[in-house]
């Protein structure tokens, strides 16, 4: 009879061993929630830098060294890049008013460079271009609220219209890239600083987001100027970035994602070798802080 027992004890731990120790049970490892179907959420859409393919399953990388740490706080999302000191060299390439027919094309450039770019982004454009929002976060860069309409004499009427403005924007972001995707960085229309606005910064703030100007640029949307060649935006863009005022450990430059800027596309490759020389580190503004 006991040997009986000791038997049925060891098909017991025997059995208790293969379901609970096998790897291929341990489904609860894998990281964050799932998105939204269609959905994206950071920590998948960067593991897809460099290689830049939406096809990709967004599994485990290659190496282990690569995977995001996250913690209870940070689900779903990667660690935060190390802060910002006086000794860095960091640029955010920042493109507005897109999605456009031209974006797959700055896509194109930014993959070959290997750099992620920020997206300030219009509803209106998302609404009838989904397909687009879907292939900027895909590549593993950040898209961001530049409001829904950029109609500035009804969105800066006052704080609430352009409150109401950018969480449509919102909205629509969370509505194509899913619920889990940060839409807490903002653009103001042509800047926080113009006086259509300023006034409203404060509301924004209290609204829970963070807003980005620039301190370069390429000027690609410059007024009172002729359409610029990619050479003399080239020249203009240097010019802008040699003399950042402020901190100049910070770079955000400021780009358009338009149908008419078929010159930024082409002048992009060469920018982005001028700010590598330079030594600059490419960043979204995902982690970026925003500074008064
Ligand atoms: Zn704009």
């Amino acid at each position: 009879m006991r040997r009986f027992w000791l038997v049925l004890l060891a098909v017991f731990l025997v059995l208790a061993c293969l379901t609970g120790c096998a790897p291929s049970k341990r489904v609860e490892i894998l990281p964050g929630p799932s998105p939204t179907p269609g959905g994206l959420n950071i920590a998948q859409a960067q593991q897809a830098l460099p290689s830049a393919s939406p096809s990709q399953q967004p599994s485990a990388p290659a190496e282990a060294s690569q995977e995001p740490q996250e913690s209870e706080e940070n689900a779903g999302r990667p660690t935060p890049p190390p802060p910002v000191t006086e000794d860095s060299k960091i640029v955010y390439l920042t493109f507005d008013d897109g999605p456009s027919k031209n974006t797959e094309a700055l896509l194109e450039v930014l993959a070959e460079k290997q750099v992620p770019a920020t997206f300030f982004i219009l509803g209106t454009n998302a609404d009838d271009h989904p397909e687009r929002v879907e292939a900027i976060a895909a590549a593993g860069h950040l898209v961001a609220n530049h409001t829904y309409s950029h109609q500035t004499d009804e969105i800066y009427q006052s704080a609430d219209a352009l409150l109401a403005d950018i969480e449509k924007c919102a909205e629509t972001i969370r509505s194509i890239l899913g619920e889990e995707y940060p839409t807490d960085l903002f653009r103001f229309p042509y800047g926080s600083t113009n006086k259509a606005c300023r006034d409203y910064r404060q509301a924004v703030r209290e609204a829970g987001y963070r807003y980005f100007d620039w301190n370069a640029l390429n000027g690609d949307a410059e007024t009172g100027t002729y359409k610029r060649t990619p050479e003399e935006l080239m020249e203009r863009f240097k010019e802008t970035v040699d003399d950042v005022d402020g901190r100049k450990n910070e770079v955000i430059v400021l780009m358009h994602d338009t149908g008419s800027k078929e010159n930024t596309v082409k002048m992009l490759g060469d920018a982005i070798d001028y700010l590598k020389e330079l030594g600059y580190e490419f960043r979204t503004l995902e982690y970026a802080q925003m500074k008064d």
